[in-house]
């Protein structure tokens, strides 16, 4: 059987506009990706919203709506409002806390146009609406973050998202969506606790990011991806894991073949080439014909289309 090639749209078409507003996933939808990519964090009433961050304050203007109400840390946290403070939010284009200024400077301006949080729940009716309104059958791509931070403060991620995915009838293997998690243990949870049947994807950061609680390297050895493999459907790597610099192939896609896993890497950026790219053509070759992944995350969903439908396989 041959193998897919998905166009995965990271947090929406989030090169054109700010991420995960439902401008950017209907922009996505318009440019024929194939899934639309779900990051999600609960409220403090418990309900599932589209963000990147358990914060907030690199995306919205909470520090100036809600003075006073960051934590010691001098974050302001999503868990600590509720659906009704969040929707008073304006989302902007992702902002560096460290220089006030766009993470990247090209894309949609900062602080500029109205743009809301949007629930699980709406996105989940706008993508089965626009699936209705098209005929096209885009799938999703929800993302459980930190679900161990928030057990912590005593909250269940997983069961909130998989309550909402089954009333907008993702309910079993074959329906059109990939959860993704980079906690082993939240998705063995998943599969063994839960009940959950949906496919599922494990993400592979590095170790040394602070808030990894698995051995990555171990992960992508033959034998760490066969014990995924009796979990998840996938993985999800960085980049740098499936191609070197160079362009040339690391040998993780493969094993993963062998393992029975498909491959889906992050994040492919046309204004943030991994070093050693000129060009985001020479990317989508080093991933879709070197490396022979099955899908990318990509900032931007209409170029990584165009490069596959320019290049069809023989
Ligand atoms: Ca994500």
């Amino acid at each position: 059987m041959p193998r897919s090639r998905f166009v995965i749209a990271h947090r929406g078409a989030s090169g054109y506009l700010p991420e995960h507003t439902s401008e950017a996933k209907a922009l996505a939808h318009a440019m024929e990706a194939d899934f639309l990519e779900q990051d999600v964090v609960l409220t403090q009433d418990d309900i599932p919203v589209v963000l990147h961050d358990i914060h907030l304050d690199t995306v919205t203007d909470v520090a100036t709506r809600f003075p006073g109400r960051q934590r010691d840390d001098g974050r302001f946290y999503v868990l600590d409002f509720t659906l009704d403070e969040l929707s008073r939010l304006q989302v902007t284009e992702r902002i560096d806390l460290k220089t006030g200024r766009a993470v990247y400077p090209n894309r949609f301006p900062a602080w500029s146009g109205e743009f809301r949080i949007s629930t699980l729940r709406d996105e989940l009716a706008l993508i089965a609406g626009l699936n209705r309104s098209t005929g096209r059958s885009a799938g999703i791509y929800p993302e459980l973050k930190l679900p161990a931070w928030h057990r912590g403060e005593g909250r269940d991620l997983a069961a909130a998202v998989l309550r909402e995915l089954s009333a907008a009838g993702y309910r079993d293997a074959s329906a059109n969506v990939f959860v993704q998690c980079f906690d082993a243990a939240e998705l063995r949870r998943l599969r063994e606790e839960l009940g959950c049947t949906l496919p599922l994807v494990q993400l592979i950061g590095e170790n040394r990011w602070a808030d990894a609680r698995d051995d990555f390297e171990r992960m992508c050895a033959a034998d760490g991806l066969a014990e995924l493999a009796r979990t998840v459907q996938g993985i999800g790597p960085g980049l740098n894991r499936v191609i070197a610099a160079g362009g040339a192939a690391t040998e993780l896609t493969s094993r993963a073949h062998d393992a029975g896993l498909v491959v889906h890497p992050f994040t492919v950026r046309a204004d943030a080439l991994p070093a050693g790219f000129d060009s985001l053509d020479d990317l989508h070759a080093a991933l879709f014909e070197a490396a022979g992944v099955d899908g990318v995350f990509t900032d931007f969903p209409d170029r990584t289309r165009q490069w596959l439908l320019g290049h069809a396989r023989g």
